[in-house]
C-alpha cells in the first residue's frame, strides 16, 4: 500500500539517481537537444541508468529485476523523465518489455532467457508495434498480416509511430492471424529481418518514433508469444502499466516547467518587483503546483494497486488522460510565466511545452480513456 510519505529506502534510491542524472545525463540531454541521440550513445546512457534499476526495478529478483515495488520504480521513472523525456520514452518502452517476457508460459522460456537480460542492463532496445497507417485507436482493425507457413509464420505489414523502432532489436509485432485472431510475435531484426524509418515530429526527436516495414518476414512459430489469438486481451494488460507510466512521465516534465517557473519568477523583475510577487502569477505557481501533486498521486495509486495484484484498468486509464492533460495546461503556463523568454531556446519551458503537447496521443488518447472510464461505469460502450 502507498503511505504517501516516501520511506527512508524510497527517499534514498531517488536521491542518488538523482545524482547521477544531473551529472551524467542532463550535460547529455541537452548537447542532444532536439537533435536524435545515436543508438551507441543511448545504449551508453542505459546502461548506465540500468545500474540504478530502471528497467527492472519492480521486476522480482528471479528474473534479474531489483524486487522493488511499482510505487519505487514510478519516483525514479519521474526523476529520469524530469531531466529527459527522450531518454525517459526510451527507456519506458524497455520498461515495459521485461514483464511481458517474465510472465511467458513455460514452453516459451527460451524467449525469455535469449531476450530479458540484456534489454534490463540497458544493452538492447525492444520496442511493440500495433499501431499502422490506418490503425490507431482501433486496435481490432489491425490489417499487418502472419500467414502460416510449415513451422514458421510469414509476416507481411506496415507498422508505424514505434516508440524505440530505429533504434530496436527486437520487437513484439501484434499481426492478423485469422479473421476474427490477433497475434503477438517476437520479431528479432537480425534474425528474421524488418526495415525501419525515423519520424520527424513536433517534438522528441532525440528518441526513436519509427515506422516498420515487414516484407515476406519468416519468424518461427515458436516466436508467438503466449498463444495465436491471444494479443488483444494481453495488449490490454500492457496498457494498464503502460497507462499509468505515461501519467508519470507527464508529471516528470510538469514538474520540470514548475521548477523552471519558480526560479524564473523570483529572479524576473516587473514593476519593481520579482513577478512571483505579482499575485496572478502567484496564483499560476499555485495552481501548477498542485495539478502536478494530484497526477503525482493518481499515478501512485495505480502503481500501488498494481503491487497489490490488484487490476486497475480505470485507475490507470484516469491517471493517463489526467496527468498528460495536466502536463499540457502546465508547461504552457510555464511558456508564459517566462514571457517572449519562454519561446526562445535558451530556456528548457519552450521544449517541455512542445514535448507536452505530444504525450496525451500514445497508448490510447485521452478521448479512448474517457471512453473507457465512462464503459467501465456506467456498462454502456459509445466508442461508435
Ligand atoms: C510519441 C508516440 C509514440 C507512440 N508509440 C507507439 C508504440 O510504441 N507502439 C504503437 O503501436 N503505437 C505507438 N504510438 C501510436 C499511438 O498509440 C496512436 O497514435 C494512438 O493510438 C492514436 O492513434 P492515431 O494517431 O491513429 O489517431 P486516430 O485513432 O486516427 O484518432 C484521431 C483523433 O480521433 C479521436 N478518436 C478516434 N476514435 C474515436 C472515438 N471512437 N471516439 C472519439 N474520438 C475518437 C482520437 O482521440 C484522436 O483525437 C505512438 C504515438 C506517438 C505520438
Amino acid at each position: 500500500m502507498y503511505t504517501i510519505q516516501p520511506t527512508e529506502e524510497q527517499r534514498a534510491a531517488v536521491d542518488s539517481f538523482r545524482k547521477f542524472l544531473e551529472s551524467e545525463v542532463r550535460p547529455i540531454a541537452k548537447e542532444y537537444r532536439d537533435r536524435h541521440i545515436p543508438k551507441e550513445k543511448m545504449r551508453e546512457i542505459t546502461q548506465g541508468i540500468a545500474e540504478f534499476g530502471l528497467p527492472g526495478a519492480s521486476l522480482p529478483e528471479e528474473f534479474g529485476g531489483m524486487g522493488l515495488s511499482m510505487v519505487t520504480e514510478g519516483m525514479l521513472f519521474e526523476e529520469l523523465c524530469a531531466v529527459s523525456l527522450d531518454i525517459g520514452l526510451c527507456v519506458m518502452i524497455n520498461k515495459g518489455l521485461p514483464a511481458f517476457l517474465a510472465s511467458l508460459p513455460s514452453e516459451q522460456h527460451h524467449l525469455r532467457d535469449k531476450y530479458l537480460a540484456d534489454v534490463l542492463a540497458g544493452r538492447t532496445f525492444g520496442g511493440a508495434c500495433i499501431s499502422e497507417p490506418d490503425v490507431g485507436s482501433n486496435v481490432a482493425d489491425i490489417k499487418t498480416t502472419a500467414r502460416r507457413d510449415g513451422d514458421h509464420y510469414i509476416i507481411n505489414g506496415e507498422k508505424t509511430w514505434i516508440s524505440n523502432g530505429h533504434y530496436s532489436d527486437w520487437l513484439i509485432v501484434t499481426a492478423r492471424t485469422g479473421p476474427n485472431s490477433l497475434t503477438h510475435f517476437l520479431v528479432d531484426r537480425k534474425e528474421h529481418g524488418y526495415e525501419t524509418r525515423n519520424i520527424d515530429k513536433i517534438a522528441l526527436n532525440g528518441q526513436s518514433t519509427a515506422q516498420v516495414f515487414f516484407t515476406d518476414c519468416r519468424v518461427p512459430a515458436s516466436n508467438i508469444l503466449w498463444a495465436e489469438g491471444e494479443a488483444l486481451k494481453n495488449t490490454m494488460k500492457i496498457f494498464e502499466k503502460a497507462r499509468a507510466n505515461v501519467g508519470m512521465l507527464s508529471v516528470g516534465i510538469a514538474r520540470a516547467s514548475l521548477e523552471c517557473s519558480i526560479a524564473y519568477s523570483k529572479e524576473r523583475k516587473q514593476f519593481g518587483k520579482p513577478i512571483a510577487a505579482h499575485q496572478l502569477i502567484a496564483a499560476k505557481i499555485a495552481e501548477m503546483a498542485t495539478k502536478v501533486d494530484a497526477a503525482r498521486l493518481m499515478c501512485f495509486r495505480a502503481f500501488s494497486m498494481m503491487d497489490d495484484g490488484i487490476r486497475c484498468d480505470v485507475q490507470s486509464s484516469m491517471a493517463k488522460w489526467f496527468a498528460t492533460e495536466m502536463a499540457v495546461k502546465v508547461c504552457r503556463d510555464a511558456v508564459q510565466i517566462h514571457g517572449g523568454n519562454g519561446l526562445t531556446k535558451e530556456f528548457d519551458v519552450e521544449r517541455l511545452a512542445r514535448e507536452a503537447i505530444v504525450i496525451p496521443i500514445p497508448d490510447g488518447t485521452t478521448e479512448i480513456q474517457k471512453l473507457m472510464i465512462s464503459r467501465a461505469l456506467t456498462g454502456i460502450g459509445a466508442f461508435v
